[in-house]
């Protein structure tokens, strides 16, 4: 795909496990598990799942000592595989899980002083690991908040009927930046994310301006499926075709492994509408119209192909064209691509014609047969 992006934005490179984030290096796909991290067996089997389904990075919560001790374990059976582990507040939690992650995501604003950020940062320099400072609504400091319109009501912090703006988000990871650069620690990724897509948006727009760290970009909280789905196109899409973002993550409202593949997928998917990565099997079909050769049901074999090929993560691209009118010029750009043709379809691979007069009946299982064999040649 010609690149029509504009420059990426120049961040700096910071590693994570075997990964580079930032600079120009490609944008990784990260997901989180939704296991208690404490069951072991639960969390490492969602960890190789989402791994298989192609997942860069996966977060798991360390929210209490058990969820800590059960990490040794979990990083011996997912050798190899980048894991960040996810703390709020207790300082404690990251000094722990450091020598078994490649990451730790926590907010040295609410750890309870410099004490405790020094001591996580010395953790980290011990094991060469980056932090993400993570800013959400519900992360902002105290005086933040008000500053931007908070009140305290029955002695609870309310935030402002309008939403806070984006400039409370860019202030509160601006001084949590500026805590770790006090102790000379500047392996940072920041996140600025909110479930308000306009919002979101516009606090990374400010911070990219702001500095050069490397950004994870996501929408919080972005609801099911569907929702989440498009709002994290959206808002993650945005920045994208801006050149900002260096890594992601689609946030979806689900226990389910597959529901947490889906993250993964919707993540690449977007990365791929953008020619940024390439990612399993993309079907390019046509949108049917009077002319689509008689028996030949463009979208069922769209579909199913879709469906049969899901677990495939090598990229394949695939033409599927009811007539003879733009199928071969399409069918020239993709991998594979089959085009109906009177009462057969032909089938294409790389723009070459490579079989004739096949059967509509028997179009869906040879295509994913070819797709399978074309996939397996990419993997090598
Ligand atoms: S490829 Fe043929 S059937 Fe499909 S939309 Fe175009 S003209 Fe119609």
């Amino acid at each position: 795909m010609r690149n029509l992006l504009p420059q990426r934005r120049k961040t700096r490179e910071v590693a994570v496990g075997p990964w580079i984030i930032g600079g120009e290096h490609p944008i990784r796909v990260q997901s989180m598990t939704s296991t208690d991290t404490a069951d072991i067996e639960a969390t490492v089997d969602q960890i190789q799942a989402l791994w298989n389904a192609g997942c860069e990075i996966v977060r798991l919560t360390v929210d209490t000592p058990k969820a800590a001790r059960a990490l040794p374990e979990i990083r011996k059976r997912c050798a190899g595989i980048p894991l960040v582990a996810d703390i709020h507040y207790n300082h404690r939690l990251a000094l722990e899980s450091a020598p078994y992650v490649d990451k730790i995501r926590i907010n040295p604003g609410n750890i309870g002083g410099m004490e405790n950020v020094r001591a996580v940062v010395e953790r980290a320099n011990e094991f060469g690991l980056p932090i993400r400072i993570g800013v959400n609504n519900g992360s902002l400091e105290r005086d933040i908040a008000l500053k931007y319109g908070a009140h305290v009501r029955d002695h609870i912090l309310t935030p402002p009927e309008e939403g806070y703006p984006p400039e409370a988000l860019v202030e509160s990871a601006l001084r949590n930046v500026e805590m770790l650069e006090s102790l000379h620690f500047y392996r940072i990724i920041i996140s600025v994310k909110s479930s308000n897509v306009p919002l979101m948006v516009q606090a990374y727009r400010q911070l990219s301006a702001a500095c050069d760290y490397p950004l994870h970009l996501g929408v919080t909280e972005a609801g099911t499926k569907d929702s989440s789905n498009i709002k994290s196109s959206i808002g993650i899409g945005a920045l994208l075709l801006e050149g900002i973002g260096d890594t992601l993550r689609v946030s979806i409202a689900a226990r389910s492994t597959p529901d947490k593949i889906e993250e993964v997928r919707t993540g690449f998917r977007i990365l791929q509408a953008l020619g940024l990565r390439s990612y399993g099997v993309e079907v390019v079909a046509c949108p049917t119209c009077g002319r689509e050769d008689q028996g030949f049901d463009t979208t069922r074999i769209a579909r199913e192909i879709e469906q049969r090929t899901a677990h495939i993560t090598a990229p394949v691209k695939v033409s599927v064209m009811g007539c003879y009118v733009n199928g071969p010029g399409e069918a020239a750009e993709a991998d594979l691509g089959v085009v109906a043709s009177g009462k057969t379809a032909r089938i294409y691979r790389e723009g070459r014609l490579i079989l004739e007069q096949v059967p509509f009946g028997e179009v869906t299982s040879k295509m994913i047969e070819l797709i399978e064999n074309f996939a397996a040649e990419k993997r090598g």
